[in-house]
């Protein structure tokens, strides 16, 4: 047997099954895992994990996709700096993402110059490869992405590149996390954290979660790894408590990155952020530290950054928060879909929209 095909195992996959079973049918009410992160949603639909669930346990996919909280009033700054004639460099993801005022990929066929990168570093590529023009790289992700995209600030001092500037909409998990437990609109019982996430943070980070009574277990992203954590969290709530269970000590260290932690500690500083659908959270980005300010573009041309506006009747919002299963949005197949999007969640490869089209419809 090869060493993957143990996380596929399906005599281990029944056996946590009936431990499932078992855990949920001695629960008094039903229970609200949140699986946070956006791959952990498209592992869950792939694999048919959530058909597999007993009624008194639901899954509700959480805020764990970048591009999706990334609010349309970025993406019109970004649009704006394209059509001033930029260079836009950004993940593929986001060119495809539907604002009120277009979209990255409207504008680069209008003529506009929109690069996707695979690496952050292709984005200081393009800033050598042309001298006489601005380089933005569009610098959205979680404390995940963060750590690869500041490295290039720190390569483009070294190389002397200055035409080169990030427009920052950096995220910062357990904020969120926070902001969700505290709306009265969404329940949530136990959180399945965000594995690469927590490779950074430290599965400590979850602690604060796990004192206020919500189990935590950061867990793999393969189909057996999901079921183990499921099983688990169903296991705690049921005998009424709360820990913090690292099931993916094979990557995640308790006080999680220290070199990563150490380069957020010198070139970022913490910020308010906007999320779509979560609104304004304190504290909930980060921002370029002074000692790295010239490389934002937000300072450096002087941009500012609104919320700006969704598409009418797109629920990404909803969805986002885990109170919207993406079925039940009403353009959900036909007004939207991955060719014709009407939201970011049918669009990222992380969205649950796009993880529901795929895979659950
Ligand atoms: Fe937004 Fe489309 Fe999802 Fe509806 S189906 S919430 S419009 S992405």
């Amino acid at each position: 047997m090869k060493y993957s095909d143990g996380f596929r195992d399906p005599a281990a996959a029944a056996y946590l099954t009936r431990r499932l079973q078992a855990a949920a049918a001695r629960m008094s009410r039903p229970m609200h895992l949140m699986e946070v992160c956006g791959t952990h949603t498209m592992a869950i639909a792939r694999s048919g994990l959530r058909q597999l669930m007993p009624p008194s346990i639901e899954l509700l996919s959480g805020p764990g996709c970048p591009v999706c909280v990334t609010p349309a009033g970025y993406l019109n700054a970004a649009l704006a700096l394209a059509r001033q004639g930029f260079i836009i460099a950004t993940f593929g993801d986001m060119v495809l993402v539907p604002a009120a005022s277009g979209s990255l990929e409207a504008v680069r066929a209008a003529g506009a110059a929109v690069e996707v990168c695979y690496s952050p570093e292709n984005a200081l590529h393009l800033a050598r490869a042309h001298p006489d023009r601005q380089v933005v790289f569009l610098a959205v992700g979680f404390e995940t992405t963060i750590a690869p995209i500041i490295t290039t600030i720190l390569s483009a001092r070294q190389n002397g590149i200055e035409n080169y500037s990030l427009l920052c909409a950096f995220k910062r998990i357990p904020p969120a996390l926070s902001a969700l437990v505290a709306d009265p609109e969404v329940s949530i019982d136990a959180f399945i954290c965000p594995p690469h996430v927590s490779a950074i943070i430290g599965s400590q980070a979850f602690q604060p979660f796990v004192a206020d009574g919500l189990p935590c277990v950061v867990a793999g992203f393969e189909p057996l790894d999901i079921l183990y954590a499921v099983t688990t969290l169903a296991e705690l709530l049921q005998a009424g408590r709360s820990e913090l269970i690292n099931q993916y000590e094979r990557v995640v260290r308790p006080g999680g990155n220290k070199r990563a932690l150490a380069l957020f500690e010198r070139l970022l500083t913490p910020v308010d952020a906007e999320w779509r659908g979560l609104g304004a959270i304190p504290d909930s980005g980060y921002g370029l530290a002074r000692d790295a300010a010239r490389y934002d573009a937000g300072e450096r041309f002087g941009l500012t950054v609104g919320p700006g506006l969704d598409r009418p009747a797109c629920r990404c919002g909803d969805v986002l928060k885990g109170k919207l299963r993406p079925d039940r949005c009403p353009l959900f197949g036909h007004a939207c879909t991955p060719i014709d999007p009407a939201g970011p969640c049918m669009v990222s490869s992380e969205g649950t929209c796009s993880a529901y089209f795929k895979y659950v419809q």
